[in-house]
């Protein structure tokens, strides 16, 4: 397993992230951008954009190509991954990509439009019955019932992981093509609808009208919301709360572009990503209070 140290890691390689990561890096820091393949999917749908200023008529593609050509001659170093869990060392940042353990002092998230959860209620029900890592919880599930519902095959090695240990493992697949799994894990064709139980997850109703009964319930391969991808991040309804300079409430956690709020525009998100890059390298400069 690999360290990496930087001074500044920025999470999305949209208009914003990279805005971010061109200005620190003019500012001689090190800086690491890690984002989704493609980047920027927005970007990718919009056919034509109007109001960049002095590039009239020019589509999210193109202009996406042009900010990417611009990161790429300052040598910006650019890696496809999500990242799911950032922790805080006290002296700064880790984070786990792939089999590396990547160090910042600071952190600038540009992750695009507010996250969108996929059934009702996981924030509040969120350890208490429900996850998103299976493998990391499967022992507190052990000879109990659990369901897996998950946006991308990759759930079906965390299925065939759990129906090891757990008495019932049903796995509801949100995509098409399931894979060849363990024989004892029951794929559902159903979909599921919503949590059932107050305080803890006691039950998955799906599109049928069917409760399951369930001890856990695992949610793989959705969308992170920013507040579970750093703990005790600060959110204002679904958008990150910041300051004028894209701080945080979090000393060395930055924030910029949609994210933080509307409104959802190219300009707002570079110049948000300039600000977040430049505040980024003065606090990577000091020493953490
Ligand atoms: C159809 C359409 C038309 C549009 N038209 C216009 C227009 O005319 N004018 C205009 O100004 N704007 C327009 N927009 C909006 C514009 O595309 C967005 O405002 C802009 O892309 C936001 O940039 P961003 O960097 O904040 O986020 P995004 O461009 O969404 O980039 C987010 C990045 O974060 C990455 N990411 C997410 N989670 C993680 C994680 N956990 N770890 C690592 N990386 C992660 C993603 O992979 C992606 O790279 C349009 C959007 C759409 C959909």
């Amino acid at each position: 397993m690999r360290h990496a140290d930087y001074d500044v890691v920025v999470l999305g390689c949209g208009p914003a992230g990279l805005s971010a990561a061109v200005n620190a890096t003019i500012r001689n820091k090190k800086v690491l951008v890690i984002g989704g393949d493609p980047c920027s999917p927005p970007m990718h749908k919009a056919q034509k954009i109007d109001n960049y200023l002095g590039l009239p008529a020019t589509s999210g593609a193109e202009l996406l190509k042009r900010f990417m050509d611009h990161a790429q001659a300052m040598d910006i170093e650019i890696v496809n991954g999500k990242v799911d869990l950032i922790n805080d060392t006290g002296a700064g940042y880790q984070l786990l990509l792939q089999d590396e353990f990547i160090n910042s002092k600071t952190i600038i998230i540009a992750t695009g439009v507010p996250y969108k959860s996929t059934l009702p209620r996981e924030e509040e029900l969120l350890g208490k019955g429900l996850g998103y890592c299976a493998t990391c919880d499967g022992p507190l599930y052990r000879d109990k019932t659990v369901m897996l519902i998950s946006h991308n095959e990759e759930g079906e090695n965390e299925a065939d992981f759990m129906v090891q240990i757990c008495r019932n493992v049903y796995y509801v697949p949100l995509y098409k093509k399931v894979g060849t799994m363990d024989a004892r894990v029951k794929v559902l064709q159903e979909r599921p609808r919503e949590i059932v139980g107050e305080n803890e997850v006691t039950g998955v109703r799906m599109t049928n009208d069917q409760v399951i009964p369930v001890d856990g319930l695992f949610i793989l391969g959705g969308e992170t919301s920013p507040s579970r991808l750093v703990p005790g991040l600060e959110m204002e309804d679904r958008h990150i709360k910041v300051n004028r300079k894209q701080e945080t409430n979090l000393h060395g956690v930055l924030a910029a572009g949609d994210c933080t709020g509307k409104p959802y525009q190219v300009a707002k998100s570079i110049g948000e990503g300039q600000v977040a890059g430049l505040q980024a390298s003065l606090l990577a400069s000091q020493a953490r209070p």
